[in-house]
């Protein structure tokens, strides 16, 4: 079974994406800065890049696994001889401190600390991949799925920009892969889970594979998030044709509703600044790279 993905031309207008819809929910000031960056005046076009830039160690553990687990399922695809698990992790560990030496961090930036504790982000990374390799998911797909690994998406390159209900929504996997009639979607995650988020985006990865894949049954897709830490777990449900209508119509509405912040919705250029409002919820902001120009420039 061959699993395709339509590439798009670019258009301005905006595209709904889970994680869109989060900030646009959370802060609207926060999802201006994010979104609108180029628009934002009185701070520097470097400096609103700079903080757009900043990570965190909680990004970065994410970051590190998934690109472990992506270079593990191509090289299955080149190879299924036995993986050498203490070479593979120490790849993790490394890619660690590539990634912790490269990249700025926001509990640095806002002196939450005065140095990242990187051996604790190893100790995760470390139990996250053993979690996974000692699973009975990891053995399913190097002895099941395994056998048609030239079939396999590995990260579909892009944004992962779909049409959903006719409107442009971005919906990113990680990896799909055929068994029998059924379509798996994973998606890796080493943060906490949180089932009402990522049932709308398990909704949403259902229904951009079927847009992109008409001739396969909608029902066949089987979306599920993994999540690797502190122990191996899953978020998986039956998806029905119910759930997938019903969805739609969410995204249109989520998506109206960033349209009326639009002064022209082709274009998407945002409305006056003003009108994003900084969140009441002030637990929000120690996780926001913008504190600085929403505290000190638009105070
Ligand atoms: S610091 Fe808080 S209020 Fe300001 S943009 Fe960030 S999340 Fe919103």
């Amino acid at each position: 079974m061959k699993i395709k993905f339509e590439r798009y031309p670019f258009t301005p207008i905006l595209g709904w994406s889970s994680s869109r819809f989060d900030l646009f929910s959370q802060c609207k000031r926060h999802y201006y800065y994010n979104y609108y960056t180029k628009f934002v005046k009185d701070v520097s076009p470097a400096q609103m890049q700079r903080l757009k830039k900043l990570t965190s160690v909680p990004l970065e553990i994410g970051n590190v696994v998934h690109t472990v687990v992506e270079e593990l399922l191509r090289r299955f695809q080149k190879s299924h001889a036995p993986l050498n698990e203490e070479k593979f992790i120490q790849y993790g560990l490394d890619l660690c401190d590539k990634y912790f030496e490269s990249k700025e961090f926001l509990e640095i930036y806002y002196k939450y600390t005065e140095s990242i504790d990187r051996d604790s982000a190893k100790e995760r990374i470390l139990i996250s991949l053993k979690n996974f390799l000692r699973s009975p998911l990891y053995n399913w797909i190097f002895t099941t799925a395994i056998h048609e690994s030239d079939t396999w998406v590995i990260e579909p390159e892009g944004y992962g920009e779909t049409r959903i209900a006719g409107l442009k929504a971005y919906c990113k996997m990680d990896f799909l892969f055929p068994v029998g009639d059924e379509v798996h979607i994973l998606d890796w995650k080493s943060g906490k889970k949180q089932e009402e988020k990522h049932r709308a985006q398990l909704l949403g990865y259902a229904l951009a594979a079927s847009v992109n894949n008409p001739s396969i049954d909608r029902t066949k897709f089987i979306p599920r998030i993994i999540y690797m830490y502190p122990s191996l777990d899953e978020l998986s449900f039956c998806i029905t044709e119910q759930d997938l209508t019903h969805f739609e119509e969410t995204v249109k509405i989520q998506t109206e509703m960033m349209h009326a912040f639009c002064d022209n919705i082709e274009q998407n250029i945002p409305k006056p600044f003003h009108c994003f409002e900084k969140t009441n919820f002030t637990a929000l902001c120690s996780n926001c790279s913008f504190q600085e120009p929403c505290r000190t420039v638009h105070g």
